[in-house]
């Protein structure tokens, strides 16, 4: 039996963590995947207080360090059902945990265009990570879907190693920093096609080959497929939880409509999306659960 339980080893998780141990309370992080969450998929971050640069993955692991420097237990075990009574259980394919109060800090999984053969060619010439994979396709041509700051930030990194980076948008204007977006067009290793979708990934001989648009055909290495993304938010399907469009309601504590249940970071409806708020929300529902109770 835990004080506290968090779903989610990202940067509002792992916040939330070290609030929460330095107030005494015995917590658990289960994490499906990897420590640092989405921070693994960042090349390059300039807006993290204490750094002028510094790399996703490498944030990651000093805030991996500190959850092991505190001594605050793990498991890297995927949630797959919670039952939210006055005592909170969190089921995991193996185990079942029980704790008195329960922080989601699941955060967002990239969306898919939904095309035929697109997860099963994950990882063989689609991806949705250019920090994971980009270095796979060193001097060859890819391509990169999607309009905000994401797929703009992502294309430029992608033109420092690619051949070339064809960017695809369905509109004309981008949604990014004017900063970022003069960057991209004064970027010679970028080719904008705008006003277009992709129709259709070209598969040969069980080998993506390519990608077939409204009016062409480009014969590229990998697709890079950044157009937003979704709340993790399945395992709550049996609960009363609020949510707006998958996203978890929150009021100022960081509280659910459930009792002694907050969430945190991407997984919340929100307006800013970003590492400082995370971390500071995080800390927020720690500080929050542990002045609770006290
Ligand atoms: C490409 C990209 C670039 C970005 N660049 C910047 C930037 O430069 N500056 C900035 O401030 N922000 C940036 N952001 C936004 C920032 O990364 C996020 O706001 C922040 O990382 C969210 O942290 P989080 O802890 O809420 O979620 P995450 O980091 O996504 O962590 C959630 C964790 O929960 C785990 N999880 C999910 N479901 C389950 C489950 N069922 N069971 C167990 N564990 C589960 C996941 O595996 C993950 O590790 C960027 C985002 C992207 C996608």
């Amino acid at each position: 039996m835990y004080d506290l339980i968090i779903i989610g080893m990202g940067i509002s998780g792992i916040s939330a963590a070290i609030y929460a141990k330095r107030s005494n309370l015995n917590v658990l992080i289960i994490e499906g995947d990897t420590p640092g969450g989405t921070l693994n998929k960042i090349p390059n971050i300039t807006n993290y207080p204490g750094f002028s640069k510094i790399s996703g993955p490498d944030l990651a692991m000093n805030l991996f360090n500190t959850i092991n420097e505190l001594e605050i237990p793990y498991k890297l075990e995927k949630v797959t059902d919670v039952i939210l009574e006055d005592i909170k259980t969190v089921k995991t394919k193996d185990n079942i945990y029980h704790s008195k109060y329960l922080l989601i800090a699941s955060g967002r999984k990239p969306n898919l265009l939904g095309l035929e053969h697109e997860e099963e060619f994950l990882g063989k010439g689609i991806s949705t990570c250019a920090l994971c994979d980009g270095a796979l396709y060193k001097n060859k041509e890819v391509a990169i879907v999607g309009g905000g700051e994401s797929a703009l930030s992502e294309a430029l990194y992608l033109a420092k190693i690619c051949k070339k980076v064809y960017l695809i948008h369905r509109r004309e204007e981008f949604r990014a920093k004017e900063l970022t977006i003069k960057n991209v067009k004064e970027e010679p290793n970028i080719e904008l096609i705008l006003n277009n979708e992709i129709k259709k990934l070209i598969i040969k001989d069980n080998t993506f080959k390519g990608i077939e648009l409204k009016n062409k055909k480009l014969n590229i290495s990998c697709l890079f497929i950044y157009i937003g993304s979704t709340p993790n938010t399945e395992f709550l399907k049996q609960t009363d939880i609020k949510l707006d469009n998958n996203s978890i309601i929150v009021n100022e504590k960081n509280e659910t409509n459930i009792k002694d249940v907050y969430a945190s970071g991407d997984v919340i409806k929100k307006d800013i999306y970003q590492l400082i708020t995370a971390a500071s929300e995080g800390a927020t529902a720690a500080i929050n659960i542990s002045t609770k109770n006290r």
